[in-house]
């Protein structure tokens, strides 16, 4: 039996008939750029986040790029963050001239060690970048009250947790502004790349709509330099026509990701994510932790088990970032997360026996 990471092909079949006609439309109408397809994405995801504003851009890189530069945070600013994260997150920060300074995870659920916060601020500090990593919202009551007390701004890294919810509040909410991505692996994904940001606040949102277009509200008129971060209309879209099925595609994997919980129940070599209480966890992965990783992910590959691993080097030891001087040792549970966890399939449309097989084969092989 062959059991990939993911595959996108099941989910495409469910849309194929609505989204086929709607690219078609805008094909027709030769509109690419903005327009009604990206101000219908834009309202619906309001709605669905729980916000007064949303913006679609180009990409969760240049959503996370949109908020940084919407927050003046640039040169001789520092952001707190994980360094245990996709690469745009700190990639980001470094980009607008500003410097990540990185704070430890908690070894269950691999996100930012919220009371590890405060050690980190100076000076310079002038925001906090939680990461709801795998899908799991960070703990983010006791993050927003250090956050109000120092006077930082809040951008929310929500590229893998659309739908993720905090005391019953969706992950994009909390913050200054939330950045979402609709690429392809992550649960609400487009037919290339694609992003959106989110906030409660008027006048930032403008500040975004402003900076998505050159830095400009009225054409060729700029009172800022921005960037080219529009969604394709035909981005727009397809997401457009995904939403409505976010709800049932996130409960598969929630399922599945269950019922490997229990399939690992009896095997003290392997540890199953933790969800805590108060949090709704969408599982973007279902990540365990074992004690022979590498040769675990060798055997699965061999036995044609989809699994990967995420990431398997901190960013605080990347070498575009030895100028941050930071050295091996500095964060040792991100460090050990590095080293002791994978991926397995997770994705809604696997069947049950699939994810038997994949439990079974882990169990077997570490049982040897
Ligand atoms: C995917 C991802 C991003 C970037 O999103 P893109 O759309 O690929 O640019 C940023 N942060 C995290 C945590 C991600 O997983």
């Amino acid at each position: 039996m062959k059991v990939p990471l993911l595959d996108l092909k099941p989910q495409y079949a469910q849309i194929k008939e609505q989204v086929i006609p709607e690219i078609l439309e805008i094909i027709e109408s030769q509109g690419f750029i903005l327009g009604p397809k990206v101000e219908k994405l834009e309202k619906e995801m309001a709605e669905y986040i729980g916000c007064k504003h949303t913006l679609g851009c180009s990409s969760g890189t240049d959503a996370l790029l949109l908020a940084l530069m919407a927050l003046d945070i640039g040169k001789g600013d520092e952001v707190i963050t994980t360094p245990y994260t996709f690469f745009a997150t700190a990639g980001s920060i470094a980009r607008v001239g500003a410097t990540a300074k990185f704070v430890d995870i908690e070894p269950d659920t691999y996100l930012m060690k919220v009371d590890q916060i405060e050690k980190a601020i100076t000076a310079k500090t002038k925001a906090i970048m939680p990461v709801h990593l795998f899908g799991q919202c960070v703990d983010m009551e006791p993050l927003m009250k250090i956050a109000q007390k120092h006077n930082l701004k809040v951008i929310e890294d929500a590229a893998q947790a659309i739908g993720a919810k905090y005391n019953g509040k969706d992950a994009g909410v909390f913050g200054d502004i939330g950045c979402f991505s609709f690429f392809p692996s992550k649960n609400l994904g487009c037919f290339g790349d694609g992003g959106l940001v989110s906030t409660n606040n008027t006048a930032l949102y403008e500040r975004l709509k402003g900076l998505r277009v050159h830095g400009g509200q009225v054409q060729y008129h700029h009172q800022e330099v921005g960037l080219n971060a529009r969604i394709d209309a035909l981005q727009a879209a397809v997401i457009s026509v995904k939403l409505p099925h976010l709800a049932d595609w996130t409960e598969g994997r929630r399922k599945n990701a269950s019922l490997y919980n229990e399939l690992f129940k009896n095997n003290p070599e392997i540890t199953t994510p933790a969800e805590k209480s108060g949090r709704f966890h969408i599982y973007n992965q279902y990540i365990i932790r074992a004690k022979n990783r590498d040769a675990l992910k060798a055997h699965l590959m061999e036995k044609e088990i989809g699994c990967s691993v995420y990431y398997p080097l901190s960013l605080h030891q990347q070498k575009c970032f030895a100028s941050l001087g930071y050295q091996k040792g500095d964060f040792p549970e991100s460090e050990k997360a590095a080293d002791s966890t994978i991926a397995l399939p997770v994705f809604s449309e696997l069947s049950e026996a699939q994810i038997k097989f994949v439990a079974q084969t882990i169990n077997e092989f570490t049982s040897k």
